[in-house]
Protein backbone atom coordinates (compact mmCIF):
# COMPACT_ATOMS: atom_id res chain seq x y z
CA UNK A 1 0.00 0.00 0.00
CA UNK A 2 1.47 2.99 -0.99
CA UNK A 3 1.21 6.49 1.04
CA UNK A 4 0.08 9.85 -0.58
CA UNK A 5 2.41 12.16 -0.88
CA UNK A 6 2.82 14.54 2.36
CA UNK A 7 0.74 17.77 2.72
CA UNK A 8 0.99 20.95 4.06
CA UNK A 9 0.32 20.14 8.11
CA UNK A 10 -1.56 23.42 8.57
CA UNK A 11 -5.27 23.01 9.27
CA UNK A 12 -7.73 24.75 7.26
CA UNK A 13 -10.79 24.31 9.22
CA UNK A 14 -14.05 25.76 7.80
CA UNK A 15 -15.25 27.35 10.99
CA UNK A 16 -16.18 31.00 12.18
CA UNK A 17 -13.38 30.96 14.16
CA UNK A 18 -9.68 30.03 13.53
CA UNK A 19 -8.28 27.35 15.62
CA UNK A 20 -12.29 25.90 15.98
CA UNK A 21 -14.13 23.46 14.48
CA UNK A 22 -17.71 22.35 14.01
CA UNK A 23 -18.97 19.12 16.27
CA UNK A 24 -21.70 17.32 17.56
CA UNK A 25 -21.55 17.50 21.14
CA UNK A 26 -23.70 15.82 23.47
CA UNK A 27 -24.19 19.17 25.43
CA UNK A 28 -26.65 17.73 28.37
CA UNK A 29 -27.80 14.86 30.54
CA UNK A 30 -30.82 14.05 28.41
CA UNK A 31 -32.00 13.83 24.70
CA UNK A 32 -30.48 14.97 21.84
CA UNK A 33 -27.27 16.46 20.23
CA UNK A 34 -26.48 19.53 19.58
CA UNK A 35 -24.23 21.29 16.51
CA UNK A 36 -21.70 23.61 17.77
CA UNK A 37 -18.89 26.06 15.99
CA UNK A 38 -16.70 26.35 18.45
CA UNK A 39 -15.14 23.27 19.33
CA UNK A 40 -11.20 23.69 19.70
CA UNK A 41 -9.28 21.62 16.93
CA UNK A 42 -7.80 19.16 19.15
CA UNK A 43 -3.75 18.86 18.83
CA UNK A 44 -2.37 15.54 18.44
CA UNK A 45 0.02 14.32 21.29
CA UNK A 46 3.46 12.68 20.58
CA UNK A 47 1.87 9.00 19.23
CA UNK A 48 -1.21 10.60 18.14
CA UNK A 49 -2.49 11.32 14.49
CA UNK A 50 -5.07 14.16 13.64
CA UNK A 51 -7.43 13.28 10.89
CA UNK A 52 -9.75 15.62 8.97
CA UNK A 53 -13.03 14.00 8.99
CA UNK A 54 -14.83 13.50 5.70
CA UNK A 55 -17.46 10.95 6.70
CA UNK A 56 -19.31 9.59 9.40
CA UNK A 57 -21.91 6.83 10.27
CA UNK A 58 -24.68 7.00 12.62
CA UNK A 59 -24.54 4.08 14.59
CA UNK A 60 -27.17 1.97 16.93
CA UNK A 61 -25.19 3.50 19.77
CA UNK A 62 -25.43 7.25 19.16
CA UNK A 63 -29.12 6.40 18.91
CA UNK A 64 -29.19 5.56 22.29
CA UNK A 65 -26.64 7.84 23.05
CA UNK A 66 -29.17 10.84 21.40
CA UNK A 67 -32.43 9.29 23.04
CA UNK A 68 -30.67 9.31 25.99
CA UNK A 69 -31.61 5.75 27.41
CA UNK A 70 -29.83 4.05 30.87
CA UNK A 71 -27.04 2.73 29.64
CA UNK A 72 -26.10 6.22 28.07
CA UNK A 73 -27.09 8.37 31.05
CA UNK A 74 -24.73 5.06 32.87
CA UNK A 75 -21.93 5.36 30.39
CA UNK A 76 -21.52 8.63 28.38
CA UNK A 77 -19.78 12.21 30.04
CA UNK A 78 -22.06 14.71 29.16
CA UNK A 79 -19.98 17.49 26.88
CA UNK A 80 -18.19 15.02 24.58
CA UNK A 81 -18.54 15.04 20.96
CA UNK A 82 -20.17 11.88 20.12
CA UNK A 83 -19.43 9.35 16.98
CA UNK A 84 -17.36 6.21 15.83
CA UNK A 85 -17.90 5.78 12.34
CA UNK A 86 -15.43 7.63 9.86
CA UNK A 87 -13.28 7.83 7.00
CA UNK A 88 -11.01 10.92 6.69
CA UNK A 89 -7.64 12.19 6.19
CA UNK A 90 -4.64 12.15 7.86
CA UNK A 91 -3.72 15.75 8.73
CA UNK A 92 -1.20 16.29 11.52
CA UNK A 93 0.59 13.72 13.64
CA UNK A 94 2.27 13.29 16.62
CA UNK A 95 6.80 13.81 16.52
CA UNK A 96 6.72 9.98 17.50
CA UNK A 97 4.56 8.91 14.74
CA UNK A 98 6.20 6.27 12.17
CA UNK A 99 3.23 5.00 10.91
CA UNK A 100 0.98 7.50 9.28
CA UNK A 101 1.74 11.05 7.84
CA UNK A 102 -0.39 13.96 6.22
CA UNK A 103 -2.44 12.75 3.28
CA UNK A 104 -3.05 9.43 4.47
CA UNK A 105 -7.08 8.50 3.78
CA UNK A 106 -7.64 6.74 7.09
CA UNK A 107 -10.58 5.26 9.03
CA UNK A 108 -9.81 4.07 12.65
CA UNK A 109 -10.87 1.40 15.18
CA UNK A 110 -12.72 2.82 17.82
CA UNK A 111 -11.17 0.67 20.94
CA UNK A 112 -8.41 1.93 22.29
CA UNK A 113 -6.26 0.05 24.71
CA UNK A 114 -3.11 0.68 26.21
CA UNK A 115 -1.82 -2.58 25.26
CA UNK A 116 -0.55 -4.27 29.03
CA UNK A 117 -3.33 -6.00 29.88
CA UNK A 118 -3.44 -9.80 29.95
CA UNK A 119 -6.13 -10.01 26.76
CA UNK A 120 -3.85 -7.21 24.71
CA UNK A 121 -1.00 -9.09 25.14
CA UNK A 122 -2.39 -12.44 24.16
CA UNK A 123 -4.01 -11.40 20.92
CA UNK A 124 -7.28 -10.31 22.14
CA UNK A 125 -6.81 -6.31 22.64
CA UNK A 126 -10.91 -6.37 21.31
CA UNK A 127 -11.88 -7.68 24.73
CA UNK A 128 -9.05 -5.64 26.77
CA UNK A 129 -9.55 -4.73 30.31
CA UNK A 130 -8.82 -1.13 30.00
CA UNK A 131 -10.93 -0.33 26.76
CA UNK A 132 -12.08 2.90 26.13
CA UNK A 133 -14.07 3.89 23.11
CA UNK A 134 -13.67 7.39 21.40
CA UNK A 135 -17.47 8.95 21.05
CA UNK A 136 -18.56 6.80 24.01
CA UNK A 137 -16.12 7.82 26.73
CA UNK A 138 -13.96 10.61 25.02
CA UNK A 139 -14.44 12.83 21.72
CA UNK A 140 -15.26 11.33 18.73
CA UNK A 141 -15.70 11.54 15.28
CA UNK A 142 -18.77 13.74 14.34
CA UNK A 143 -16.55 16.82 13.90
CA UNK A 144 -14.10 18.41 11.52
CA UNK A 145 -11.13 16.89 13.61
CA UNK A 146 -10.27 13.81 15.67
CA UNK A 147 -7.19 12.89 17.37
CA UNK A 148 -6.46 9.21 17.93
CA UNK A 149 -3.59 6.86 19.01
CA UNK A 150 -1.45 5.92 16.05
CA UNK A 151 -2.33 2.27 16.58
CA UNK A 152 -5.51 2.53 15.97
CA UNK A 153 -5.27 3.90 12.46
CA UNK A 154 -6.56 2.16 9.40
CA UNK A 155 -5.26 3.34 6.54
CA UNK A 156 -7.55 2.98 3.65
CA UNK A 157 -7.19 0.97 0.39
CA UNK A 158 -7.04 3.22 -2.60
CA UNK A 159 -9.60 1.03 -4.11
CA UNK A 160 -12.08 1.43 -1.44
CA UNK A 161 -14.33 4.36 -1.19
CA UNK A 162 -15.06 6.74 1.62
CA UNK A 163 -18.50 5.75 1.48
CA UNK A 164 -17.45 2.08 2.49
CA UNK A 165 -14.61 2.88 4.97
CA UNK A 166 -17.13 5.24 6.75
CA UNK A 167 -18.46 1.74 7.74
CA UNK A 168 -16.16 -0.63 8.97
CA UNK A 169 -16.56 0.00 12.20
CA UNK A 170 -19.94 -2.22 11.80
CA UNK A 171 -19.21 -3.48 9.03
CA UNK A 172 -16.42 -5.16 11.11
CA UNK A 173 -18.87 -6.42 13.91
CA UNK A 174 -20.82 -8.46 11.04
CA UNK A 175 -17.81 -9.63 9.60
CA UNK A 176 -15.93 -10.78 13.10
CA UNK A 177 -19.12 -12.50 14.24
CA UNK A 178 -19.17 -14.44 10.92
CA UNK A 179 -15.72 -15.55 10.47
CA UNK A 180 -15.51 -16.21 14.76
CA UNK A 181 -18.73 -18.83 13.59
CA UNK A 182 -16.53 -20.54 10.59
CA UNK A 183 -20.11 -20.46 7.74
CA UNK A 184 -18.34 -21.85 5.28
CA UNK A 185 -20.24 -24.81 3.70
CA UNK A 186 -22.66 -24.44 6.67
CA UNK A 187 -26.35 -23.74 7.13
CA UNK A 188 -27.08 -20.39 8.68
CA UNK A 189 -29.41 -18.63 10.52
CA UNK A 190 -28.98 -14.59 11.17
CA UNK A 191 -31.65 -13.50 13.23
CA UNK A 192 -32.48 -10.16 13.30
CA UNK A 193 -31.62 -7.81 10.40
CA UNK A 194 -31.13 -4.59 11.06
CA UNK A 195 -27.52 -2.66 9.95
CA UNK A 196 -25.27 -4.98 11.09
CA UNK A 197 -27.81 -8.49 10.39
CA UNK A 198 -27.61 -7.24 6.68
CA UNK A 199 -24.31 -6.94 6.57
CA UNK A 200 -23.65 -10.07 7.69
CA UNK A 201 -26.03 -12.05 5.39
CA UNK A 202 -23.66 -10.39 2.35
CA UNK A 203 -20.50 -11.05 4.43
CA UNK A 204 -21.56 -15.11 4.90
CA UNK A 205 -22.52 -15.09 1.05
CA UNK A 206 -19.60 -13.94 0.27
CA UNK A 207 -17.95 -16.20 3.07
CA UNK A 208 -19.42 -19.43 1.24
CA UNK A 209 -22.45 -20.18 4.27
CA UNK A 210 -24.48 -22.80 2.07
CA UNK A 211 -27.93 -21.78 2.73
CA UNK A 212 -28.80 -18.64 4.69
CA UNK A 213 -32.10 -18.20 6.59
CA UNK A 214 -33.03 -15.19 8.00
CA UNK A 215 -35.65 -13.89 10.79
CA UNK A 216 -36.70 -10.18 11.54
CA UNK A 217 -40.07 -8.74 11.97
CA UNK A 218 -39.60 -5.51 9.52
CA UNK A 219 -40.67 -6.97 6.58
CA UNK A 220 -38.94 -4.83 3.96
CA UNK A 221 -35.59 -5.47 5.77
CA UNK A 222 -36.32 -9.18 5.29
CA UNK A 223 -36.85 -8.46 1.35
CA UNK A 224 -33.70 -6.54 1.47
CA UNK A 225 -32.16 -10.06 3.12
CA UNK A 226 -33.22 -11.97 -0.03
CA UNK A 227 -31.64 -9.13 -2.25
CA UNK A 228 -28.56 -9.42 -0.02
CA UNK A 229 -27.93 -13.09 -0.77
CA UNK A 230 -30.74 -14.87 2.13
CA UNK A 231 -32.41 -17.98 0.28
CA UNK A 232 -35.40 -17.43 2.83
CA UNK A 233 -36.35 -14.91 5.33
CA UNK A 234 -39.51 -15.13 7.96
CA UNK A 235 -41.61 -13.14 10.13
CA UNK A 236 -40.60 -14.13 13.45
CA UNK A 237 -43.66 -13.54 14.66
CA UNK A 238 -44.86 -16.53 13.30
CA UNK A 239 -42.59 -19.84 14.55
CA UNK A 240 -43.54 -22.26 11.87
CA UNK A 241 -40.75 -20.98 10.68
CA UNK A 242 -38.49 -23.35 13.09
CA UNK A 243 -39.97 -26.33 11.61
CA UNK A 244 -39.93 -25.90 8.25
CA UNK A 245 -36.08 -24.88 8.44
CA UNK A 246 -35.04 -27.62 10.39
CA UNK A 247 -36.45 -29.86 8.25
CA UNK A 248 -34.68 -28.51 5.25
CA UNK A 249 -31.41 -28.61 7.18
CA UNK A 250 -31.62 -32.18 8.60
CA UNK A 251 -32.01 -31.18 11.88
CA UNK A 252 -31.38 -27.62 12.23
CA UNK A 253 -28.64 -25.39 10.40
CA UNK A 254 -25.15 -25.52 11.46
CA UNK A 255 -25.22 -22.11 12.78
CA UNK A 256 -27.29 -19.27 14.20
CA UNK A 257 -25.65 -15.70 14.16
CA UNK A 258 -27.51 -13.56 16.84
CA UNK A 259 -28.43 -10.37 16.04
CA UNK A 260 -31.18 -8.90 17.36
CA UNK A 261 -30.98 -9.00 21.04
CA UNK A 262 -34.93 -9.71 21.50
CA UNK A 263 -34.99 -12.63 23.61
CA UNK A 264 -37.93 -14.30 21.88
CA UNK A 265 -35.87 -14.19 18.71
CA UNK A 266 -32.70 -16.09 20.98
CA UNK A 267 -35.38 -18.60 22.08
CA UNK A 268 -36.22 -19.40 18.48
CA UNK A 269 -32.67 -19.27 17.35
CA UNK A 270 -31.60 -21.86 19.49
CA UNK A 271 -34.39 -23.88 19.01
CA UNK A 272 -33.78 -23.54 14.83
CA UNK A 273 -29.94 -24.76 16.09
CA UNK A 274 -29.00 -28.55 15.69
CA UNK A 275 -26.71 -30.34 18.48
CA UNK A 276 -23.52 -29.77 17.98
CA UNK A 277 -23.93 -26.46 16.20
CA UNK A 278 -22.07 -23.29 16.87
CA UNK A 279 -24.32 -19.84 17.91
CA UNK A 280 -22.62 -16.06 17.50
CA UNK A 281 -24.01 -13.65 20.02
CA UNK A 282 -24.00 -10.34 18.97
CA UNK A 283 -27.22 -8.67 19.40
CA UNK A 284 -27.67 -7.03 23.17
CA UNK A 285 -30.62 -7.67 25.20
CA UNK A 286 -32.08 -4.24 26.65
CA UNK A 287 -32.42 -6.77 30.21
CA UNK A 288 -31.49 -9.90 32.04
CA UNK A 289 -33.03 -12.73 29.49
CA UNK A 290 -34.91 -15.47 30.77
CA UNK A 291 -33.17 -18.06 28.98
CA UNK A 292 -33.43 -22.26 28.71
CA UNK A 293 -29.61 -23.26 28.88
CA UNK A 294 -30.65 -26.66 29.75
CA UNK A 295 -32.66 -27.47 26.38
CA UNK A 296 -30.57 -24.51 24.21
CA UNK A 297 -27.02 -24.90 25.22
CA UNK A 298 -26.40 -27.88 27.67
CA UNK A 299 -28.26 -30.94 26.14
CA UNK A 300 -27.86 -29.42 23.02
CA UNK A 301 -24.25 -29.70 23.56
CA UNK A 302 -23.57 -26.07 21.48
CA UNK A 303 -20.36 -23.96 21.46
CA UNK A 304 -21.87 -20.03 22.02
CA UNK A 305 -19.36 -17.21 21.47
CA UNK A 306 -19.97 -13.99 22.68
CA UNK A 307 -18.94 -11.34 19.80
CA UNK A 308 -17.68 -7.76 20.95
CA UNK A 309 -15.74 -5.30 18.75
CA UNK A 310 -13.19 -5.99 15.99
CA UNK A 311 -10.42 -8.24 16.24
CA UNK A 312 -7.68 -6.22 16.31
CA UNK A 313 -6.35 -6.18 13.22
CA UNK A 314 -6.93 -9.86 11.94
CA UNK A 315 -10.97 -8.56 11.47
CA UNK A 316 -9.53 -5.69 9.45
CA UNK A 317 -8.03 -7.30 7.14
CA UNK A 318 -10.32 -9.44 6.75
CA UNK A 319 -12.69 -6.43 5.82
CA UNK A 320 -10.09 -5.30 3.58
CA UNK A 321 -10.08 -8.62 1.37
CA UNK A 322 -13.33 -8.93 1.02
CA UNK A 323 -14.50 -5.21 0.33
CA UNK A 324 -12.03 -5.73 -2.58
CA UNK A 325 -12.81 -8.89 -3.81
CA UNK A 326 -16.29 -7.12 -4.89
CA UNK A 327 -18.21 -9.73 -3.15
CA UNK A 328 -19.92 -7.46 -0.16
CA UNK A 329 -23.36 -5.82 -1.27
CA UNK A 330 -23.25 -2.60 0.94
CA UNK A 331 -25.14 -0.64 -1.24
CA UNK A 332 -28.59 -1.49 -0.53
CA UNK A 333 -27.51 -1.09 3.30
CA UNK A 334 -26.18 2.48 3.14
CA UNK A 335 -28.87 4.24 2.55
CA UNK A 336 -28.77 8.01 2.85
CA UNK A 337 -26.01 10.75 3.31
CA UNK A 338 -26.75 14.11 4.96
CA UNK A 339 -24.74 17.16 5.20
CA UNK A 340 -23.96 17.21 9.02
CA UNK A 341 -25.88 20.60 9.45
CA UNK A 342 -29.40 18.60 8.36
CA UNK A 343 -28.36 15.88 11.81
CA UNK A 344 -31.68 16.00 13.15
CA UNK A 345 -33.53 14.78 10.26
CA UNK A 346 -30.25 12.38 9.65
CA UNK A 347 -31.15 10.80 12.72
CA UNK A 348 -34.39 10.82 12.24
CA UNK A 349 -34.18 8.86 9.27
CA UNK A 350 -32.18 6.45 10.79
CA UNK A 351 -34.52 6.34 14.16
CA UNK A 352 -37.68 6.16 11.84
CA UNK A 353 -36.58 2.99 10.10
CA UNK A 354 -36.81 5.53 7.17
CA UNK A 355 -33.24 4.76 6.34
CA UNK A 356 -30.54 1.67 7.25
CA UNK A 357 -27.44 3.21 7.56
CA UNK A 358 -27.27 6.66 7.36
CA UNK A 359 -23.92 8.76 6.95
CA UNK A 360 -23.04 12.68 7.00
CA UNK A 361 -20.93 14.70 5.46
CA UNK A 362 -19.17 16.77 8.23
CA UNK A 363 -18.33 19.93 6.20
CA UNK A 364 -21.32 20.08 4.39
ZN1 LIG B 1 -20.96 1.65 15.57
Amino acid sequence: MTQAAPMSTTSSATSDTPGTMRALIKHHAGPGLQLVHDRPIPEPGPREIRIKVNKVGICGTDRHIWEWDEWAAGRIPPGIITGHEFAGVVDKVGEAVTKFSPGRRVSAEGHMTKALDYNSRTGNAHIASDTRIFGIDCDGCFAQYIVVPEENGWPIHDDISDKHAAVFDPLGNAVHTVMAANVSAKNVLISGVGIIGLMAVTVARAAGAARIYCTDVNPPRLELAKKLGAHEAFDARDEHWIKHVRAETHEGVDVLLEMSGAPAAMDQGFRALRNGGTAALLGLPARTVDFDFNAHIIFKGCTVLGINGRRMWETWYQMEKLLLSKRLELDDIITHEFPMSEYEEAFRTMMSGDGIKVLMNVDE
